[in-house]
Protein backbone atom coordinates (compact mmCIF):
# COMPACT_ATOMS: atom_id res chain seq x y z
CA UNK A 1 0.00 0.00 0.00
CA UNK A 2 1.07 3.51 -0.91
CA UNK A 3 0.49 6.93 1.42
CA UNK A 4 0.88 10.38 0.50
CA UNK A 5 3.50 11.93 3.19
CA UNK A 6 4.27 15.67 3.96
CA UNK A 7 7.76 16.32 3.59
CA UNK A 8 7.68 19.95 4.42
CA UNK A 9 5.95 22.95 5.82
CA UNK A 10 5.47 24.75 2.58
CA UNK A 11 5.46 28.38 2.19
CA UNK A 12 3.19 30.32 -0.10
CA UNK A 13 2.27 27.75 -2.70
CA UNK A 14 2.97 24.21 -2.04
CA UNK A 15 5.44 22.67 -4.71
CA UNK A 16 5.44 18.82 -5.89
CA UNK A 17 8.66 18.70 -3.34
CA UNK A 18 6.82 18.93 -0.53
CA UNK A 19 4.76 15.83 -0.97
CA UNK A 20 6.34 11.89 -0.79
CA UNK A 21 4.74 9.20 -1.31
CA UNK A 22 5.79 6.22 0.84
CA UNK A 23 5.15 2.63 0.89
CA UNK A 24 2.93 1.23 3.81
CA UNK A 25 3.17 -1.94 5.38
CA UNK A 26 -0.24 -3.54 4.98
CA UNK A 27 -0.46 -5.68 7.85
CA UNK A 28 -2.96 -8.22 9.50
CA UNK A 29 -6.11 -6.88 11.04
CA UNK A 30 -6.92 -6.52 14.88
CA UNK A 31 -9.99 -7.26 16.00
CA UNK A 32 -12.70 -4.69 15.82
CA UNK A 33 -11.18 -2.85 12.15
CA UNK A 34 -11.62 -3.15 8.91
CA UNK A 35 -9.32 -2.98 5.24
CA UNK A 36 -10.27 -0.28 3.03
CA UNK A 37 -9.19 0.06 -0.46
CA UNK A 38 -10.24 3.31 -1.34
CA UNK A 39 -11.94 4.51 -4.45
CA UNK A 40 -12.27 8.48 -4.27
CA UNK A 41 -10.18 10.63 -2.69
CA UNK A 42 -11.39 14.34 -1.83
CA UNK A 43 -9.54 17.38 -2.51
CA UNK A 44 -9.76 20.49 -0.57
CA UNK A 45 -8.58 23.90 0.12
CA UNK A 46 -9.32 23.37 3.79
CA UNK A 47 -5.78 20.74 3.62
CA UNK A 48 -3.82 23.96 3.15
CA UNK A 49 -4.34 25.15 6.46
CA UNK A 50 -3.59 21.73 8.21
CA UNK A 51 -0.14 22.04 6.19
CA UNK A 52 1.04 25.00 8.68
CA UNK A 53 1.91 24.16 11.73
CA UNK A 54 -1.03 26.65 13.78
CA UNK A 55 -3.70 25.75 16.00
CA UNK A 56 -6.80 25.38 14.34
CA UNK A 57 -9.55 23.51 14.30
CA UNK A 58 -8.25 20.81 12.60
CA UNK A 59 -4.76 20.13 13.66
CA UNK A 60 -1.93 20.42 11.62
CA UNK A 61 -1.09 17.22 9.38
CA UNK A 62 2.68 15.82 10.84
CA UNK A 63 5.44 15.86 8.82
CA UNK A 64 6.43 12.02 7.65
CA UNK A 65 3.08 10.63 8.41
CA UNK A 66 -0.13 9.85 5.89
CA UNK A 67 -1.63 12.60 5.15
CA UNK A 68 -5.60 12.62 6.08
CA UNK A 69 -9.03 13.69 4.25
CA UNK A 70 -12.70 12.58 3.35
CA UNK A 71 -12.37 9.28 1.85
CA UNK A 72 -14.55 6.72 -0.08
CA UNK A 73 -14.01 2.94 -0.83
CA UNK A 74 -14.75 -0.60 -0.31
CA UNK A 75 -14.27 -3.21 2.93
CA UNK A 76 -12.09 -5.66 1.41
CA UNK A 77 -11.21 -7.18 5.00
CA UNK A 78 -13.32 -7.17 7.78
CA UNK A 79 -13.48 -8.36 11.84
CA UNK A 80 -15.88 -6.17 12.58
CA UNK A 81 -19.36 -7.81 12.30
CA UNK A 82 -21.03 -4.33 11.70
CA UNK A 83 -19.06 -3.19 8.56
CA UNK A 84 -18.84 -6.57 6.67
CA UNK A 85 -16.73 -6.91 3.52
CA UNK A 86 -18.38 -5.21 0.49
CA UNK A 87 -19.39 -2.05 2.05
CA UNK A 88 -19.15 0.83 0.89
CA UNK A 89 -17.59 3.40 3.59
CA UNK A 90 -16.66 7.16 3.55
CA UNK A 91 -14.00 7.77 6.11
CA UNK A 92 -11.13 10.15 6.43
CA UNK A 93 -8.20 8.12 6.01
CA UNK A 94 -7.85 9.54 2.41
CA UNK A 95 -4.52 10.19 0.30
CA UNK A 96 -3.47 6.60 0.11
CA UNK A 97 -4.87 3.60 -1.31
CA UNK A 98 -5.82 1.72 1.37
CA UNK A 99 -6.94 2.55 5.03
CA UNK A 100 -6.98 0.19 7.71
CA UNK A 101 -9.62 1.65 10.82
CA UNK A 102 -11.55 0.69 13.37
CA UNK A 103 -15.19 -0.14 12.80
CA UNK A 104 -16.22 2.87 14.61
CA UNK A 105 -13.77 5.42 12.00
CA UNK A 106 -15.90 4.35 9.03
CA UNK A 107 -19.10 5.51 7.74
CA UNK A 108 -21.64 3.43 5.52
CA UNK A 109 -23.05 5.45 2.64
CA UNK A 110 -26.53 6.52 3.51
CA UNK A 111 -28.95 4.57 1.15
CA UNK A 112 -29.76 7.31 -1.10
CA UNK A 113 -29.13 5.98 -5.15
CA UNK A 114 -26.95 8.48 -6.70
CA UNK A 115 -23.09 7.66 -7.70
CA UNK A 116 -21.37 7.12 -4.57
CA UNK A 117 -18.77 9.69 -5.60
CA UNK A 118 -21.81 12.48 -5.03
CA UNK A 119 -21.03 11.59 -0.74
CA UNK A 120 -17.91 13.48 -1.33
CA UNK A 121 -19.49 16.43 -3.03
CA UNK A 122 -22.78 17.59 -2.92
CA UNK A 123 -24.12 14.89 -0.30
CA UNK A 124 -20.87 15.41 1.61
CA UNK A 125 -19.17 17.72 3.06
CA UNK A 126 -19.27 20.86 0.76
CA UNK A 127 -22.75 20.04 0.08
CA UNK A 128 -23.19 20.39 3.70
CA UNK A 129 -21.64 23.69 3.90
CA UNK A 130 -23.45 24.91 1.13
CA UNK A 131 -26.75 23.71 2.62
CA UNK A 132 -26.19 24.87 5.88
CA UNK A 133 -24.38 27.92 5.22
CA UNK A 134 -27.03 29.58 3.03
CA UNK A 135 -30.41 28.64 4.87
CA UNK A 136 -29.03 28.29 9.07
CA UNK A 137 -26.01 30.50 8.76
CA UNK A 138 -27.15 33.11 6.26
CA UNK A 139 -31.07 32.32 6.89
CA UNK A 140 -31.57 32.91 3.01
CA UNK A 141 -34.90 32.56 1.89
CA UNK A 142 -37.75 33.25 -1.20
CA UNK A 143 -36.78 35.89 -2.68
CA UNK A 144 -33.36 37.18 -1.75
CA UNK A 145 -30.96 38.34 -3.62
CA UNK A 146 -27.81 35.97 -3.04
CA UNK A 147 -24.09 36.69 -4.03
CA UNK A 148 -22.04 33.92 -4.05
CA UNK A 149 -18.44 33.58 -5.16
CA UNK A 150 -16.20 30.49 -6.61
CA UNK A 151 -19.50 29.42 -8.15
CA UNK A 152 -18.39 26.74 -9.98
CA UNK A 153 -16.44 25.14 -7.61
CA UNK A 154 -17.95 22.18 -5.26
CA UNK A 155 -19.84 24.24 -2.80
CA UNK A 156 -20.32 27.52 -4.65
CA UNK A 157 -22.44 25.04 -7.31
CA UNK A 158 -24.39 23.99 -4.71
CA UNK A 159 -25.28 27.01 -3.49
CA UNK A 160 -26.03 28.40 -6.85
CA UNK A 161 -28.58 25.33 -7.49
CA UNK A 162 -30.34 25.12 -3.99
CA UNK A 163 -30.70 28.98 -4.14
CA UNK A 164 -32.30 28.70 -6.92
CA UNK A 165 -34.34 25.66 -5.71
CA UNK A 166 -35.59 27.25 -2.86
CA UNK A 167 -36.82 30.38 -4.75
CA UNK A 168 -34.23 32.98 -4.46
CA UNK A 169 -32.34 35.19 -7.30
CA UNK A 170 -28.50 34.63 -7.56
CA UNK A 171 -25.14 36.06 -9.14
CA UNK A 172 -22.28 33.86 -9.54
CA UNK A 173 -18.81 34.89 -9.72
CA UNK A 174 -16.32 32.48 -11.34
CA UNK A 175 -12.83 33.00 -13.34
CA UNK A 176 -13.34 32.56 -16.97
CA UNK A 177 -16.06 32.65 -19.74
CA UNK A 178 -16.05 28.72 -19.46
CA UNK A 179 -17.06 28.47 -15.62
CA UNK A 180 -19.00 31.63 -16.51
CA UNK A 181 -21.15 29.98 -18.94
CA UNK A 182 -21.56 26.61 -16.42
CA UNK A 183 -22.70 28.81 -13.57
CA UNK A 184 -25.57 30.48 -15.72
CA UNK A 185 -26.58 26.99 -17.16
CA UNK A 186 -27.69 25.83 -13.60
CA UNK A 187 -29.56 28.66 -13.12
CA UNK A 188 -27.94 31.67 -12.20
CA UNK A 189 -29.55 34.73 -12.88
CA UNK A 190 -26.52 36.41 -13.63
CA UNK A 191 -22.62 35.97 -13.73
CA UNK A 192 -19.26 38.06 -13.21
CA UNK A 193 -16.24 36.59 -14.56
CA UNK A 194 -13.51 38.48 -11.53
CA UNK A 195 -11.06 37.44 -14.03
CA UNK A 196 -12.34 39.86 -16.78
CA UNK A 197 -10.48 42.83 -15.18
CA UNK A 198 -13.92 44.54 -14.47
CA UNK A 199 -13.93 45.87 -10.91
CA UNK A 200 -16.36 43.05 -9.01
CA UNK A 201 -18.25 45.79 -7.13
CA UNK A 202 -19.17 47.70 -10.53
CA UNK A 203 -20.13 44.25 -11.97
CA UNK A 204 -21.91 43.46 -9.04
CA UNK A 205 -23.94 46.57 -8.91
CA UNK A 206 -25.30 46.35 -12.30
CA UNK A 207 -25.50 42.47 -11.83
CA UNK A 208 -27.85 43.44 -8.61
CA UNK A 209 -29.12 47.06 -9.18
CA UNK A 210 -31.25 46.91 -5.88
CA UNK A 211 -28.38 45.11 -3.85
CA UNK A 212 -27.90 41.74 -2.24
CA UNK A 213 -29.73 40.43 0.82
CA UNK A 214 -27.00 37.82 1.08
CA UNK A 215 -23.21 37.23 0.55
CA UNK A 216 -21.85 33.74 0.63
CA UNK A 217 -17.96 34.01 0.78
CA UNK A 218 -15.44 31.49 -0.55
CA UNK A 219 -12.87 33.79 -1.46
CA UNK A 220 -12.30 36.76 0.50
CA UNK A 221 -10.91 39.94 -0.90
CA UNK A 222 -12.44 42.06 -3.52
CA UNK A 223 -15.04 39.66 -3.44
CA UNK A 224 -16.03 40.52 0.13
CA UNK A 225 -15.33 44.29 -0.47
CA UNK A 226 -17.55 44.43 -3.22
CA UNK A 227 -20.50 42.62 -1.35
CA UNK A 228 -20.00 45.05 1.05
CA UNK A 229 -20.18 47.75 -1.15
CA UNK A 230 -23.76 46.47 -3.02
CA UNK A 231 -25.31 44.89 0.92
CA UNK A 232 -28.73 45.84 1.49
CA UNK A 233 -29.97 46.89 4.62
CA UNK A 234 -30.07 43.88 7.12
CA UNK A 235 -27.95 41.62 4.74
CA UNK A 236 -26.50 38.65 6.41
CA UNK A 237 -22.59 37.64 5.18
CA UNK A 238 -22.12 33.87 5.40
CA UNK A 239 -18.29 33.52 5.78
CA UNK A 240 -17.50 30.36 4.10
CA UNK A 241 -13.99 30.79 3.02
CA UNK A 242 -11.49 33.08 2.10
CA UNK A 243 -9.02 31.06 -0.58
CA UNK A 244 -7.55 34.16 -2.06
CA UNK A 245 -5.12 34.12 1.11
CA UNK A 246 -4.52 30.51 1.79
CA UNK A 247 -1.15 30.37 0.18
CA UNK A 248 -0.25 33.92 1.30
CA UNK A 249 -0.66 36.71 4.13
CA UNK A 250 -2.01 38.61 1.57
CA UNK A 251 -3.19 41.39 4.10
CA UNK A 252 -6.54 42.28 2.63
CA UNK A 253 -7.99 45.69 2.64
CA UNK A 254 -11.67 46.34 2.69
CA UNK A 255 -12.47 49.63 2.14
CA UNK A 256 -16.08 49.51 2.34
CA UNK A 257 -15.89 47.35 5.79
CA UNK A 258 -17.44 51.05 7.37
CA UNK A 259 -21.10 49.78 5.44
CA UNK A 260 -21.70 47.07 7.95
CA UNK A 261 -22.46 50.14 9.97
CA UNK A 262 -25.24 52.11 8.55
CA UNK A 263 -26.71 48.95 6.60
CA UNK A 264 -26.56 46.92 9.77
CA UNK A 265 -24.92 43.90 8.23
CA UNK A 266 -24.29 40.77 9.76
CA UNK A 267 -21.34 38.96 9.13
CA UNK A 268 -20.87 35.00 10.61
CA UNK A 269 -17.81 32.75 10.15
CA UNK A 270 -18.85 29.06 10.08
CA UNK A 271 -17.38 25.38 10.04
CA UNK A 272 -19.32 22.61 8.25
CA UNK A 273 -18.73 20.42 10.96
CA UNK A 274 -21.51 23.15 13.38
CA UNK A 275 -23.68 21.44 11.89
CA UNK A 276 -22.74 17.60 11.85
CA UNK A 277 -25.89 17.19 14.11
CA UNK A 278 -28.42 17.76 11.40
CA UNK A 279 -27.50 15.33 9.06
CA UNK A 280 -30.91 13.64 8.66
CA UNK A 281 -32.37 17.11 7.84
CA UNK A 282 -29.87 17.43 4.81
CA UNK A 283 -30.17 14.43 3.62
CA UNK A 284 -33.74 14.30 3.50
CA UNK A 285 -34.02 17.31 1.18
CA UNK A 286 -30.69 17.29 -0.26
CA UNK A 287 -30.90 13.17 -1.16
CA UNK A 288 -34.16 14.18 -3.13
CA UNK A 289 -32.76 17.55 -4.56
CA UNK A 290 -29.64 15.39 -6.12
CA UNK A 291 -31.53 11.98 -6.74
CA UNK A 292 -34.25 13.70 -9.10
CA UNK A 293 -31.77 15.94 -10.55
CA UNK A 294 -32.64 19.47 -9.55
CA UNK A 295 -29.35 19.76 -8.70
CA UNK A 296 -26.77 18.95 -11.04
CA UNK A 297 -23.24 17.31 -10.33
CA UNK A 298 -20.19 17.89 -11.79
CA UNK A 299 -16.75 16.89 -11.17
CA UNK A 300 -13.12 17.35 -12.03
CA UNK A 301 -11.68 13.82 -11.94
CA UNK A 302 -7.55 12.99 -11.77
CA UNK A 303 -6.85 9.79 -12.56
CA UNK A 304 -4.69 7.56 -9.61
CA UNK A 305 -3.11 8.01 -6.44
CA UNK A 306 0.05 10.03 -7.84
CA UNK A 307 -1.85 12.57 -9.00
CA UNK A 308 -3.46 13.37 -5.64
CA UNK A 309 -1.08 16.42 -5.03
CA UNK A 310 -1.53 17.55 -8.35
CA UNK A 311 -4.91 17.63 -7.85
CA UNK A 312 -4.88 19.53 -4.35
CA UNK A 313 -2.91 22.02 -5.87
CA UNK A 314 -4.94 22.81 -9.03
CA UNK A 315 -7.33 23.94 -6.68
CA UNK A 316 -5.45 27.01 -5.85
CA UNK A 317 -5.36 28.01 -10.17
CA UNK A 318 -8.99 27.10 -10.86
CA UNK A 319 -8.43 24.17 -12.08
CA UNK A 320 -11.95 22.07 -11.02
CA UNK A 321 -15.36 22.82 -12.18
CA UNK A 322 -17.34 21.22 -9.36
CA UNK A 323 -15.80 18.87 -7.24
CA UNK A 324 -12.54 18.00 -7.53
CA UNK A 325 -11.73 14.34 -7.04
CA UNK A 326 -9.10 11.88 -7.01
CA UNK A 327 -10.46 8.14 -8.62
CA UNK A 328 -8.23 5.42 -7.74
P1 LIG B 1 -13.85 24.72 -4.95
O1 LIG B 1 -14.40 23.53 -5.64
O2 LIG B 1 -14.63 26.00 -4.99
O3 LIG B 1 -12.38 24.97 -5.54
C1 LIG B 1 -11.70 26.14 -5.29
C2 LIG B 1 -12.06 27.23 -6.33
O4 LIG B 1 -11.71 28.49 -5.80
C3 LIG B 1 -11.28 27.12 -7.62
O5 LIG B 1 -11.89 26.25 -8.54
C4 LIG B 1 -11.21 28.56 -8.10
O6 LIG B 1 -12.30 28.83 -8.98
C5 LIG B 1 -11.42 29.39 -6.84
N1 LIG B 1 -10.20 30.13 -6.51
C6 LIG B 1 -8.97 29.65 -6.26
N2 LIG B 1 -8.11 30.64 -5.97
C7 LIG B 1 -8.83 31.80 -6.06
C8 LIG B 1 -8.51 33.18 -5.89
N3 LIG B 1 -7.28 33.58 -5.56
N4 LIG B 1 -9.50 34.09 -6.06
C9 LIG B 1 -10.75 33.71 -6.40
N5 LIG B 1 -11.11 32.41 -6.57
C10 LIG B 1 -10.16 31.49 -6.41
O7 LIG B 1 -13.53 24.38 -3.45
P2 LIG B 1 -14.61 24.05 -2.33
O8 LIG B 1 -15.97 24.18 -2.90
O9 LIG B 1 -14.23 22.79 -1.69
O10 LIG B 1 -14.39 25.21 -1.27
C11 LIG B 1 -14.84 26.54 -1.54
C12 LIG B 1 -14.54 27.43 -0.35
O11 LIG B 1 -15.27 26.96 0.78
C13 LIG B 1 -13.08 27.44 0.06
O12 LIG B 1 -12.75 28.74 0.49
C14 LIG B 1 -13.05 26.48 1.24
O13 LIG B 1 -11.98 26.72 2.10
C15 LIG B 1 -14.39 26.78 1.87
N6 LIG B 1 -14.92 25.71 2.71
C16 LIG B 1 -15.24 26.02 4.00
C17 LIG B 1 -15.81 25.10 4.83
C18 LIG B 1 -16.21 25.50 6.22
O14 LIG B 1 -16.51 24.62 7.03
N7 LIG B 1 -16.22 26.79 6.54
C19 LIG B 1 -16.02 23.72 4.38
C20 LIG B 1 -15.71 23.49 2.98
C21 LIG B 1 -15.17 24.46 2.19
P3 LIG B 1 -12.19 29.99 -10.12
O15 LIG B 1 -11.69 29.31 -11.34
O16 LIG B 1 -13.59 30.48 -10.23
O17 LIG B 1 -11.23 31.01 -9.62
Amino acid sequence: AQAWTLTNRPKGLPKASDFALVEQQSGSLEDGQVRVANRWLSVDPYMRGRMNDVKSYVPPFELGQPMQGHALGEVVESRADAVPVGTMVSHMAGWRDEAVLPADQVQALPPIDVAPQAFLGQLGMPGVTGYFGLLAVAEAKAGDTVFVSAAAGAVGSTVVQLAKAKGMTVIGSAGGAEKCAWVREIGADAVIDYKSGRPIAEALGEAAPKGIDVYFDNVGGDHLDAALAQARLRARFAICGMIEVYNEAKPTSLRHLAQMIGKRVRMQGFIVSDYLDRAGEFYADMGDLVKNGALQRQETVFEGLDATPEAFLALFSGGNTGKMLVKL
